[in-house]
């Protein structure tokens, strides 16, 4: 490849040293919002680069495990202070990678921040319950024990967060890390790995390794000397992680897809429903694991509802995300672009009535670009691909149902199990739902997307496997429990 002298190359991270890929290849980071603009080079490793940054992890895992919790939470809170000190750059970096708008991209950043500082805190917190001996002259106590080396694997809609909420609680806990990103966002990922490296982490703790996924992502997740692995992404590369990681009988947690519901009953305040729908659905272009992609509304507010949803959806600007204004940027890649584009055809084809948006925006603003316009659907079955299919792109399924049981009927008709909402002011109805819905986060007049950083994290179906994420319940996943009992 012809590198461009305007954009910098990032190395490989290993053993505490910045290094090419023994390759020496490297592959080009573009820009979504303009296809020519180079954001930077990344190294394309290949496996004996792969070798050397476990071979240090492994190297590195007694000393850190052996280093206090406290202590290693220190170095979490310097990583938090230099990525607070960096904050804007490394925003602008992500929306030029991958094209989240600018303050999406500076609060993505943030987060990273307060996840790093909630963690640094883990390491002050204790490790471990006194539990009664029938024993009188005995102790008996539980301790965490941290697993080893994680090897962890991200995809490229949250480039800050996702990376910072896995290796934040490895480390803390006394893991040392191989972490591969995406592809798509690995210049971003290199920014956050020089944060970690520059609170003078010890050698071999946090290696940083970027190529491509099914060669080294797949090295990664069968080799020899891995004590566990976390991986976020799509459902076939987590059925990989699950094959190779129970067939070593090593510890592995899967976020995947999702394909989450929103209800809005006939008594629900419809500007907050409409707001939220629009929020999760097209925020970030509708890139989120989380984002709401069927909104299934009951029969009496159907069409005043759509009525308020499309009305706002229209008011939707699109463009270039580091532009003031720009609330939608572009699809992440020429790839997702083409994935939403097949979706809209195929809602199309299967019936679906496109009430507005899935236009290609064309004209020299855009021609460089990949944009689409929010869309939504109406008349949408319930079998229909586009409302079972994970798009991940700006695209809104409507669906109707008679009553609260059918639509939770419906919500519950896919294989996923993420993230589910519920607009309704009758207070039988959220309890209803809370209870019947099958989904790992349920939300009561709040969008599907998000969830506070001190909370757990995670799905049912096929959504994910393994322990959940964030908060307290990471410490479940990054150690493994010693039951310890001391005879007087
Ligand atoms: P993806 O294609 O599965 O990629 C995710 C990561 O896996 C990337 O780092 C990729 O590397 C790597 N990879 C690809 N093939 C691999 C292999 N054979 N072995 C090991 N690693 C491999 O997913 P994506 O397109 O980046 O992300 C979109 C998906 O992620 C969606 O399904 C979305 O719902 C899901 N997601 C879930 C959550 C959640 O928390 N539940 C959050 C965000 C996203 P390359 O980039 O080099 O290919």
């Amino acid at each position: 490849m012809t590198v461009s002298t305007k954009a910098k190359t990032y190395l490989n991270h290993i053993n505490g040293e910045w290094v090419s890929s023994l390759n020496e290849q490297v592959e080009a980071s573009s820009n979504p919002a303009n296809k020519n603009e180079i954001v930077g080079y990344t190294q394309k490793s290949i496996k004996e680069d792969l070798e050397k940054a476990i071979k240090a992890a492994h190297g590195a895992k007694k000393s850190w495990r052996k280093m206090g919790q406290a202590e290693r939470g220190q170095f979490l809170f310097k990583v938090a202070n230099i990525l607070e000190e960096n904050l804007d750059e490394i925003a602008e970096t992500m929306t030029k990678e991958m094209g989240k708008t600018l303050p999406e991209a500076k609060g993505e950043t943030a987060r990273g921040v307060a996840i790093l500082r909630y963690y640094a805190g883990e390491g002050m917190r204790k490790d471990g319950d006194v539990i009664p001996s029938s024993d009188k002259d005995a102790l008996m106590f539980t301790r965490r024990t941290p697993l080893g080396v994680v090897g962890i694997i991200t995809p490229w809609n949250f480039p800050v967060a996702i990376p910072i909420w896995k290796i934040a609680p490895a480390l803390v806990y006394g893991n040392t890390v191989v972490f591969k990103p995406a592809t798509e966002a690995a210049v971003t990922a290199a920014k956050v790995v020089e944060c970690f490296d520059r609170a003078g982490l010890p050698k071999g703790v946090l290696n940083f390794i970027t190529g491509s996924g099914s060669i080294i992502g797949q090295q990664l997740i069968d080799h020899p000397l891995l004590d566990a692995i976390t991986f976020t992404g799509s459902e076939s590369v987590g059925e990989r992680v699950a094959k190779s990681a129970s067939s070593r009988g090593i510890k592995f947690q899967l976020e995947m897809g999702g394909k989450n519901p929103v209800i809005v009953t006939k008594d629900a305040n419809l500007d907050g429903a409409v707001e939220a729908v629009i929020s999760g659905g097209f925020r970030s272009t509708g890139q989120k694991c989380t984002a709401s992609s069927r909104v299934i509304v009951e029969n009496e507010v159907y069409d005043s509802f759509v009525e308020k949803l499309v009305q706002e959806t229209k008011k939707i600007t699109v463009g270039n995300g580091l532009k003031e204004g720009i609330w939608m940027g572009p699809c992440a890649s020429e790839s997702q672009f083409n994935t939403v584009r097949k979706y809209i055809e195929l809602g199309r084809e299967e019936g679906a009535t496109l009430i507005t948006g899935g236009e290609i925006l064309t004209g020299e603003e855009f021609d460089k670009g990949f944009y689409v316009t929010p869309a939504i659907f109406g008349n949408v079955q319930p079998e229909m691909k586009i409302a079972q299919e994970e798009i991940f792109g700006p695209v809104i399924a409507l669906l109707r149902a008679t009553n609260l049981e059918e639509a939770i009927e419906v919500a519950n008709n896919t294989r996923y199990g993420l993230s589910a909402s519920i607009f309704t002011s009758n207070i039988s109805s959220l309890l209803e739902f809370i209870d019947d819905i099958d989904a790992g986060l349920v939300r009561i007049n709040a969008e599907s997307a998000g969830v506070e950083l001190q909370a757990p994290f995670g799905g049912m179906k096929a959504s994910s496997t393994g322990s959940r994420e964030q908060g307290e319940a990471a410490k479940e996943f990054y150690t493994a429990i010693k039951t310890v009992f001391i005879k007087g």
